[in-house]
């Protein structure tokens, strides 16, 4: 299937999901995640009406630049070093990775103007997985006072890899918990409106769950590497 033909397949099944959880689609942005994919497949994805783009290493995402520049909005969902912000920093509208200060100290020496950035969250305690683990995470933001560049704009997670539904679900459902917490708190640089949450095997469950932004790849771009 093409692109195009994958990208109505999806926006269907959200609004279904949507359907389902009572909620407005148009709440929800489709990230098309392109690291397996060449810079061709990135631009016939941007040409099908995908306006957002994810990668999740500062390598495929600059040279993806090249090539498509600063139209798409670009997501970094990568594990971020510190010494590769300064590469992307200026090229990105949103990185959904952030999870230490040393990071947030890195984006706000070279960031030019304020950056949204999702907190990760380490929701499931896989040891592969990166991010916080839930309690870490409002101190963690409390401290992002220090960092005026810095917007939280909502909370990311990567659910495990497996079958279970019903796990799933208690995983998205857990960080909207959290994002309820954070937004209790009132603080002006985290909003945290936005839920990170959802890939090509799970996004239906995690926009019934509340994702606004689902970060999809090998069912919408497919995987040529
Ligand atoms: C690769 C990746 C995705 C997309 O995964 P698919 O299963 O191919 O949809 C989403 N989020 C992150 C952080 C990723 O690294």
């Amino acid at each position: 299937m093409s692109v195009k033909e994958n990208l109505a397949l999806i926006q269907k099944n959200i609004e279904a999901a949507c359907q389902r959880a009572n909620r407005n689609k148009e709440e929800i942005n489709i990230i098309a995640v392109t690291k397996y994919v060449s810079e061709e497949t990135t631009k016939r994805a941007v040409e099908a009406g995908i306006k957002h783009l994810g990668e999740n290493r500062d390598t495929g995402l600059l040279k993806k630049w090249e090539v498509l520049g600063s139209k798409p909005t670009w997501h970094f969902i990568g594990t971020l070093q510190s010494k590769k912000v300064k590469e992307i920093i200026n090229k990105v509208g949103y990185i959904h990775s952030l999870d230490r200060l040393s990071l947030a100290k890195e984006i706000e020496k070279r960031a030019d103007k304020t950056t949204r950035c999702f907190v990760q969250v380490n929701v499931s305690g896989e040891e592969s997985k990166h991010g916080l683990t839930p309690e870490e995470v409002i101190p963690f933001i409390k401290e992002i006072v220090d960092y005026p560049k810095i917007k939280i704009v909502g909370l990311m997670t990567m659910a495990p890899y497996i079958e279970n539904k019903a796990e799933l679900r208690n995983v998205f459902k857990n960080l909207k918990t959290l994002q309820r917490e954070i937004q209790a708190l009132e603080l002006s640089y985290a909003p945290c409106r936005e839920l990170s949450m959802g890939m090509s095997n799970d996004y239906e469950i995690a926009v019934e769950e509340g994702a606004t932004f689902v970060r999809i790849g090998t069912s919408l771009v497919g995987k040529e590497f």
